[in-house]
């Protein structure tokens, strides 16, 4: 399998030669130069199959250059029933991904039961195990830095803690995260685990790697690299959830489900066009987003309009509070026919702060071959959802996936079964669940005590001299 750029004008790489980059060196993402396809017959004999299996015949499609026997290993020690446990029974655990059924033809795709309560943990688990494979293969290392508000940050240190061969810097900015979510990162002891909390909010964290990732030489010496939403092989784990889902939800593989999706960065509901794409039967995919509207704007009218950072709402679904979407590039490519030339257009006028608007295109005209519909979710919706899921089947589930279950009832068929992906459990959202159930949610018992263990975090004011000087510290220089 090759992989090609978005934008076109890059060398095709392998699996193993995208795995540890980020954009590809012109600057668009990578994908395969054909999908991996299955037939109805390929499908049905897959039916049955475990979580590892099933995640063993999806990725040998993209993965090629893995031999067969190292990547059933590593699938096999990745989705296993002990790390997928959180919170829930351990008789249901070896499902992995279990599908929980709200009612007839409405279905909840639990993704949140991984070690940081968040779907993230799905495709990171993977990559640290990936990484690790790759990184021993040839005897290097790797630095990732990152910054996170949040949920990104501890996936991705509980993916890499304890990996051989990689270190973690993780930026955050000080005092602005949940107590939950303070602890979750902050409680990690590994040697290979750093966190930096700096003093000011999120994008000063932020441009701090963009500063040291900017800096090539040095990025070049320390071998940093990224485990952002863009990269491929997070997007590929989660085409394999959808397969999983799938199986679950029917009983004869000619017929269709449709999948409701809370978006962001678009990086799950990317792999559910993917999927899409392979063969596996999906009618609709419906993308959710909260306040921060620009995907759904997009699939309404064809204008895709990044926001600026003052024009991006900090909301009661926080995950999904971003201003651009980063892997909707992929989609688009696809869209405009894989015409890289057509793909460059477009993000010049993106990547220098506008726009672009497909209405009234060919392009726009086709967009409904793809499946996408959308809609829109709002704080006092959140609420009503969470409320109503409650009441109504007994289930409480987080604010994020409320806004997907809020757009899944408005686009849902009749004779086409409904999953909605759930993306966080609740525990990690107490505040609004207090506000719309009033009383907390149920906490894991693993969790019961977090706040209160000891932390492990160096504060530092918003320079990138000092987080460059942590990086050469840690490597002993
Ligand atoms: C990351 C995240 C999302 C958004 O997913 P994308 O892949 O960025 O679209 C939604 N909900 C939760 C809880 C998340 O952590």
């Amino acid at each position: 399998m090759r992989y090609i750029s978005t934008r076109g004008q890059a060398a095709p790489r392998s699996f193993l030669e995208i795995l540890l980059g980020g954009l590809m060196e012109d600057g668009g993402l990578a994908l395969p130069e054909a999908y991996p396809q299955f037939s109805i017959d390929e499908l049905e004999g897959l039916r049955g199959a475990s979580y590892a299996e099933l995640a063993f015949a999806v990725l040998s499609r993209f993965a090629d250059d893995i031999p067969a026997e190292d990547l059933r290993a590593i699938v096999g020690r990745t989705y296993t029933a002990e790390v997928y446990c959180n919170g829930r029974e351990t008789s249901r655990s070896a499902e992995i991904t279990p599908l929980r059924t709200l009612e007839p033809g409405l279905h909840l795709l639990e993704l949140s039961n991984g070690p940081t309560l968040a779907f993230k943990d799905m495709a990171m688990q993977l990559l640290g195990n990936l990484f690790e494979y790759a990184l021993a293969k040839t005897g290097a290392s790797l630095n990732i830095l990152g910054a996170t508000s949040g949920d990104t940050g501890s996936a991705a240190e509980y993916a890499m803690r304890g990996k051989k061969g990689v270190s973690v810097y993780m930026l955050s900015p000080w005092g602005k995260m949940s107590p939950f979510q303070r602890a979750q990162m902050y409680s990690l002891q590994d040697a290979n685990i750093h966190n930096i909390a700096v003093r000011g909010m999120f994008d000063d964290a932020q441009d701090i790697v963009k500063a040291v990732s900017n800096d090539l030489e040095f990025k070049r010496r320390h071998a940093i690299g990224t485990v952002n939403s863009i990269n491929w092989a997070r997007v590929c784990a989660q085409v394999v959830y959808y397969f999983k889902a799938y199986f679950a939800a029917t009983t004869r593989s000619d017929e269709r489900v449709s999948f409701a999706v809370p978006s962001g960065n678009f990086g799950n509901i990317c792999a559910g066009h993917i999927a899409r794409q392979m063969g596996l039967p999906i009618a609709k995919l419906v993308l959710a987003t909260n306040e921060n509207d620009v995907l759904d704007e997009f699939f309404r009218t064809g204008l895709y309009r990044p926001r600026k950072t003052a024009e991006t709402h900090a909301t009661s679904s926080p995950s999904m509070d971003i201003s651009k979407a980063s892997n909707f590039e992929r989609f688009v490519f696809d869209l405009v026919g894989r015409d890289a030339g057509v793909l460059r257009g477009l993000w010049q006028q993106v990547d220098s702060g506008g726009a672009f608007d497909l209405a009234g295109t060919t392009y726009f005209a086709r967009i409904g071959n793809f499946g996408f519909e959308s809609g829109r979710s709002t704080h006092a919706d959140r609420l009503a959802t969470i409320r109503l899921a409650d009441a109504k089947y007994g289930v409480t589930i987080d604010p994020h996936t409320a806004d997907g279950l809020k757009v899944a009832l408005e686009k849902r068929d009749a004779e086409v079964p409904m999953i909605v992906l759930e993306t966080a459990l609740p525990a990690k959202f107490e505040e609004t669940i207090e506000e719309a159930l009033g009383r907390a949610p149920e906490r894991p018992a693993a969790y019961a005590d977090i706040e209160s263990l000891p932390q492990a975090v160096e504060v530092i004011d918003a320079d990138v001299a000092v987080v460059r000087g942590l990086i050469e510290a840690g490597e002993g220089l």
